[in-house]
């Protein structure tokens, strides 16, 4: 178990390495990179896609449409921003917005990854496709698309601690599809009975009829 002073010092460093990278085309066009923040003892991290505009403005995630809905989502089951760790797949924006590309997320994965080892979240959230799918290869179990996973809660093994892994919807995707929201609520409210104990591995009849 590291100190609060090495998690802080091994963030710093996150941050940095982040900063400086160059790997991609897209740490040239991007304004900010947008490392993620949040509690480095979090017990629940979200994993987003990457940064959209306002994101790559003010160098924060899910600060936009899209992360106020978050926002909204999270302060309905009784938690703020501050409690959680909220992160993405990608640190630089796509220009655009487009879809991250397989190279990117390779090459971006090294930070994901740290930052998991870092934070040792109970629960990992992903939000929409991308992160969820990059969650499921880590964790080498298999992924049928995020409207079959949604809502199903596994316990899975990262990096030889074992993490409750909770797939939902992308914020943004019930901004664009309305019905989309209720999915996210009640995925949401399963986070809820997560956090207090009632929920573990919920392999549930809705899921298995999916
Ligand atoms: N969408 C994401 O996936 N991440 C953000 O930070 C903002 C919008």
């Amino acid at each position: 178990m590291r100190s609060v002073e090495d998690k802080y010092v091994e963030w710093e460093r996150l941050v940095r390495e982040i900063t400086n990278c160059r790997k991609c085309a897209i740490s040239y066009s991007r304004k900010n990179p947008v490392p993620g923040e949040g509690s480095l003892n979090a017990e629940i991290m979200f994993i987003g896609e990457a940064p959209g505009g306002r994101e790559d403005e003010l160098g924060r995630p899910f600060v936009g449409a899209a992360g106020n809905l978050l926002t909204k989502l999270l302060n309905e089951i009784g938690l703020e921003r501050s409690d959680v760790f909220i992160g993405n797949v990608l640190k630089c924006r796509p220009p655009g917005n487009r879809d991250p590309t397989e190279e990117e997320i390779d090459n971006c994965l090294p930070f994901l990854i740290r930052q998991i080892k870092l934070i040792q979240p109970r629960v990992i959230v992903t939000l929409g496709r991308f992160s969820a799918m990059v969650i499921s290869r880590l964790a080498g179990i298999r992924f049928r698309g995020i409207t079959r996973e949604r809502g199903i809660v596994r316990k899975i093994t990262l990096f030889g601690s074992e993490v409750v892994f909770l797939p939902t919807y992308h914020p943004a995707a019930a901004l664009y599809k309305p019905p989309l929201l209720d999915s996210l609520r009640n995925d949401f409210s399963t986070l809820k009975r997560i956090i207090s104990g009632e929920v573990e591995d919920k392999t549930t009849l809705d899921s298995f009829f999916r």
